[in-house]
């Protein structure tokens, strides 16, 4: 086996959505999107299922198979990207809650399905998804009429606690929500730690679920680690990897391990990640390829058989900023042939 093992611990997705569950006085449902961030929707979903979890969001009505396959027909399905012309057959078949985000789509629903559940997405400043004020006022009577099962809007900066635009979205989802009796959710994890004025009905957290900022209290919940497939030694001024991108300093000793661009490891770490032997910190020298990277081991004091890229030394958000990205990119990009595990509930 000479691929990465990424190690998913879904006991530390359940501890998240307890932690953020209980900063809050309403719902707390989960967003699996993006194959559960990257880490299987399906065994996330399960997870949480099984700890209470009765909503669950995507972004599209195709990433709503797995989960519906997994956890039968009982929990609430939304999607975030509504009901576009394609979508009515999955939305009907596996009993989905589009949010919806324009007239249009609205329009779209009411005559393609009568009488089946949906939700209604506003945006209150974002500019992305959902409906505008005077879109909204003109068809709220009408929409609300209908029983929506939620209506949401999404924060742009929930991230900075101090952002004016958080205090103005509120404004704006309250004069185009208060006196409604529709369930309403404002929150995803930055929006949880704003506090309580931003709970509303419904929590919709994704990242924090899975250990990554801005929720800083959160469990870890994965680790990554490379094998080793080769060590040599190169004398001073040889050179190493494509375009003789680094040069060794002195007589050093470089290990070649399993990983590249190819599982999600960005090029743009070229000669800058870190990867660890125990607290050892050791520098990928040259280029990312596109599926092996190469490291200095010279202080290491025995050749290891692998090396760690996430953990306990460095967290999916060290990397990101190393990167010069952020963890949820990381986490969607973790490649396709690690050899996962996964563990917990
Ligand atoms: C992705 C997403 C979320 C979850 O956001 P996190 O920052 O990952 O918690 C919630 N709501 C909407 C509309 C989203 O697109």
């Amino acid at each position: 086996m000479s691929t990465g093992r990424l190690i998913i611990d879904l006991d530390a997705v359940v501890a998240n959505w307890r932690a953020l569950d209980a900063m809050t006085n309403c719902k707390t449902g989960a967003v699996v999107k993006a194959n559960g961030y990257g880490l299987g929707a399906g065994n996330v979903a399960k997870a949480l299922f099984k700890e209470g979890v009765r909503q669950f969001f995507v972004a599209v009505v195709e990433e709503a198979v797995a989960i519906r396959e997994e956890l039968g027909p009982k929990p609430e399905i939304c999607v975030f990207s509504g009901h576009m012309k394609g979508d009515t057959g999955l939305i009907r078949d596996l009993g989905l809650t589009p949010m919806l985000n324009s007239v249009e789509q609205l329009t779209l629903h009411f005559e393609a399905l009568p009488a089946h559940p949906f939700g209604i997405q506003l945006d209150t400043g974002m500019n992305r998804l959902g409906m505008e004020m005077q879109e909204w006022a003109a068809v709220a009577e009408l929409a609300l009429s209908q029983d929506p099962r939620l209506v949401m809007s999404h924060l742009a900066c929930a991230d900075e606690p101090d952002h004016p635009m958080n205090p103005y979205q509120l404004d704006q989802f309250k004069k185009m929500t208060d006196g409604i009796t529709a369930p309403r959710s404002l929150a995803a994890t930055g929006g949880i730690l704003l506090g309580p004025e931003y709970h509303f009905d419904l929590t919709r957290p994704g990242i924090g679920l899975y250990g990554g900022l801005p929720f800083e209290n959160a469990t870890p919940v994965i680790e990554l680690d490379l094998p080793v497939v080769q060590v040599r030694d190169v004398a001073e001024g040889e050179v190493v990897g494509y375009g003789n991108a680094w040069q060794a300093a002195r007589p050093s000793r470089i290990a070649t391990i399993s990983g590249g661009y190819a599982d999600g490891i960005a090029r743009i770490l070229s000669d800058k990640a870190t990867l660890y032997h125990g607290d050892t910190a050791c520098p990928l020298v040259g280029r990312v390829s596109m599926d092996l990277l190469t490291i200095d081991v010279t202080d290491l004091p025995e050749t290891p058989s692998k090396l760690t890229l996430i953990g306990p030394q460095q967290t999916v958000d060290d990397l990101a900023r190393a990167a010069n990205t952020i963890g949820y990119e990381v986490l969607t990009q973790l490649g396709a042939r690690y050899n996962r595990k996964t563990f917990g509930k």
